[in-house]
């Protein structure tokens, strides 16, 4: 594993990651909550901070940056679509930049619809894929920004990696976004483990993040909007998959 992977609990239900390539100690995370759960894991593990990686605007992932700014002296990173709305970045991104941690290389992808301007983080050597709320477990962000068809793309952009990578969403919504999910199909014999999974993992106080892309693809009704069978189930048997994501995303709304 080229890098290593903390996951760490913050708020109520919101998740941020370290990463630490082993080679060099470089460590960087994604997402800030708070800053109190981060600079108590690093205290632990002994670790310093080098990078904060931004996914987006949303105060429940940016609100405890300038804290551990000044208590690390990291590089902040964001989108530059969103640098006016965002802490203030060592250096603004977009699509297609390369961002390192030590010796990994991470790709920066555009995933808005959630919001205009969310990026998500792919380091393909230690399949790591940091989501946030666009491709989240069982699920995907709702519809704040963008159209149905930007977070369409979005999320098949996310479904081409390889289905080995983990995919390290920024929320714990999995139950509720699996109750959803066999709503849609109620015969994913798949889906009923994954429910069964999760039930377990959240009763024994474990996350539910990260998870497989190859378990998204095969339980996460929002990669499925193209199936037959799914589009058939929402009554929309001809029409296009982004359409067809269009009105489950709207269901779940509400649902
Ligand atoms: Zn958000
Ligand atoms: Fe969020």
């Amino acid at each position: 594993m080229p890098l290593e992977l903390v996951t760490i609990p913050c708020l109520t239900d919101n998740y941020a990651y370290l990463i630490r390539d082993e080679a060099t100690g470089e460590t960087a995370l994604v997402d800030v909550p708070e800053a109190g759960p981060v600079l108590a894991e690093l205290a632990a593990r002994g670790w310093r901070l080098d990078k904060i990686f931004l996914t987006h605007h949303h105060h429940d992932h940016i609100q405890g940056t300038d804290a551990l700014v000044q208590a690390t002296g990291a590089s902040v990173y964001g989108a530059q679509a969103d640098a006016h709305r965002l802490p203030p970045l060592t250096r603004a991104l977009s699509e297609g930049d390369e961002v390192t941690v030590g010796q990994s290389l991470g790709h920066v992808l555009d995933v808005s619809g959630h919001t205009l301007g969310h990026l998500a983080f792919v380091f393909p050597a230690a399949h790591l894929a940091f989501t946030a709320d666009s491709l989240m477990a069982g699920g995907c962000g709702r519809l704040f920004e963008g159209s149905p068809a930007t977070m369409w793309a979005s999320l098949s952009k996310l479904a081409a990696l390889s289905a080995q990578t983990l995919i390290c969403s920024g929320h714990e919504y999995t139950t509720a976004n699996l109750r959803f999910a066999a709503t849609i199909e109620p015969e994913n014999a798949a889906l009923a483990d994954r429910i069964l999974q999760v039930a377990a993992a959240r009763a024994a106080g474990l996350p539910t993040v990260p998870s497989l892309l190859s378990q998204e693809l095969a339980t996460n009704p929002f990669l499925r909007a193209k199936l037959p069978h799914v589009k058939a189930s929402l009554g929309l048997a001809h029409a296009s998959d982004a359409e067809v994501f269009a009105e489950m995303r709207a269901r779940k709304d509400r649902f």
